[in-house]
């Protein structure tokens, strides 16, 4: 892309109603614009993180076998009357009547919807285990939307929601997602730390909330500090194996670590002190075991081998998408800007033409260009006749891994200057060593 032709609307001021760093850098970067309440836009730059972080999401589900589908954003009440979440679920959901007098909502959640959809058409053990999930919008009418994206009343979140013959094969589904989720956020260049946690207006025992330390985190969360030292990183899972994915289960939910709504001082207080932490941590997602407790009242039941109709054995499972960019920029930035992890970054890496209009200059730009779109990756080339400062700045502020600076200067002696944004250190080479190091 052409930074002449894109449209990327910085700011120059901070924007006063920013009041925490990634609710501030989506703003300054023109990531984002609030049309009311949180509720925003998307504008460029930002709608492609946000494409990234929904890919990642998508490929680690469908690694871990679960099945991607999609509902609608707008629901009958109906079944949220069936299911008795209609009076529960209170003042955040949006209740909307059409031009029939018939009561919609806008949906908070999909266990309802998902669970007509599977009472529907499944009717066999047989057909089990099936795990299906989306990426969609939702609406809560959250009492104090805040911090951009991180709490809007408009979001979009991965939800997914499985279906069993037994608890033992849910539970499993319930590891299988832990499992999943720990790679999706690493990817993401995040560790989030699965707690145990309270299951809130979805319902059920097993859950647990996955955080991203952060101070600006809206959760207290208490944890041993050795918790912070696990990766999953790459490793290799069969994720139909019940005890692999137990064993990750095990080795991620063993040690203290738990939100303030399920915080115990005195189990706490058995971990030697020198680990003992307090923080404050961003909830980037969370997973439930729930049982029957949508199947029973709402007949979702399979005929199992024995012949008898039970009711299947169900979990949901959620991912922040947008809540995500806040928690990523929180977690990755300085005091220019932010500091994309490389598997979410917008773009690839900048080239910055330091004299534009230059022949010199404009061609070796264009070269390189060329060679990296050849390569698969996506540059934003600066073409712009702004100053060399404010092009600078600009390249912090929307903090691309790599810059590429190109002038006369350089030129001459046949080099390129490339600069990581996380490290901030510059070497001087030739472009196409320049491109063979960002490849
Ligand atoms: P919170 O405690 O922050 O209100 P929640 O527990 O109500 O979140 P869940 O029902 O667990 O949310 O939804 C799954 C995920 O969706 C959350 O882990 C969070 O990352 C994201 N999410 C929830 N509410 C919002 C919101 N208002 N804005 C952005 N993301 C949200
Ligand atoms: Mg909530
Ligand atoms: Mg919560
Ligand atoms: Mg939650």
């Amino acid at each position: 892309m052409r930074l002449s032709r894109y449209f990327l609307p910085v700011l120059k001021e901070t924007p006063s109603e920013a009041q925490i760093v990634s609710h501030r850098y989506m703003l300054r970067a023109g990531m984002i614009k609030q049309a009311s309440a949180g509720i925003y836009s998307w504008l460029p730059l930002g709608y492609k993180v946000l494409r990234n972080i929904e890919r990642i999401v998508h490929e680690e589900q469908a690694r871990a076998g679960h099945i991607p589908l999609l509902m609608p954003t707008l629901q009958s009440a109906e079944l949220w009357k069936e299911s008795g979440r209609y009076d529960a679920y209170g003042p955040e959901m949006l209740r909307i009547r059409d031009r029939q007098d018939r009561d919609m909502l806008y949906g908070p959640t999909n266990e309802e919807l998902i669970t007509d959809i599977f009472r529907s058409h499944v009717s066999s053990y047989k057909d089990l285990p099936l795990t299906l999930y989306h990426i969609q919008w939702k609406f809560r009418d959250e009492i104090r939307p805040r911090f951009g994206v991180m709490r809007g009343r408009e979001f979009l979140m991965k939800d997914g929601y499985n279906f069993d013959l037994t608890k033992e094969d849910a539970l499993h589904a319930y590891n299988r997602h832990l499992v999943s989720y720990l790679r999706t956020y690493e990817r993401m260049g995040l560790q989030a730390i699965p707690m145990r946690a309270d299951s809130g207006p979805i319902g059920g025992d097993d859950t647990h909330e996955f955080l991203v330390l952060a101070e600006t985190g809206e959760s207290e969360v208490f944890y041993d500090s050795q918790i912070t030292d696990l990766k999953f990183g790459d490793r290799q899972i069969d994720y139909d194996s019940v005890e692999q994915c137990q064993a990750v289960l095990e080795e991620f939910t063993s040690r203290y670590a738990r939100t303030d709504e399920t915080h115990d001082e005195a189990l706490f207080n058995e971990i030697p002190e020198e680990r003992r932490r307090t923080a404050r941590g961003i909830e980037v997602g969370q997973i439930f075991y729930f049982g029957t407790k949508y199947s029973e009242p709402m007949g979702a039941t399979v005929k199992g081998p024995d012949g008898a109709e039970v009711p299947v054995h169900m979990g949901s499972h959620g991912i922040g998408v947008s809540r995500l960019l806040g928690a990523i920029i929180e977690a990755s930035h300085d005091d220019k800007g932010i500091i994309w992890p490389e598997g979410v970054t917008p773009f690839h890496c900048g080239i910055v033409n330091l004299k534009t209009g230059d022949a010199e200059a404009d061609a070796a730009c264009e070269a390189l260009y060329a060679s990296l779109a050849a390569l698969g990756l996506e540059p934003l080339y600066d073409d712009t006749d702004e100053r060399a400062g404010a092009k600078f700045a600009t390249m912090d502020l929307i903090g691309l891994p790599w810059r590429i600076t190109v002038g006369p200067r350089g030129l001459k002696n046949g080099v390129v200057e490339l600069t990581s944004r996380r490290t901030g250190e510059s070497e001087e080479m030739p472009p196409e060593a320049a491109v063979a190091r960002i490849a």
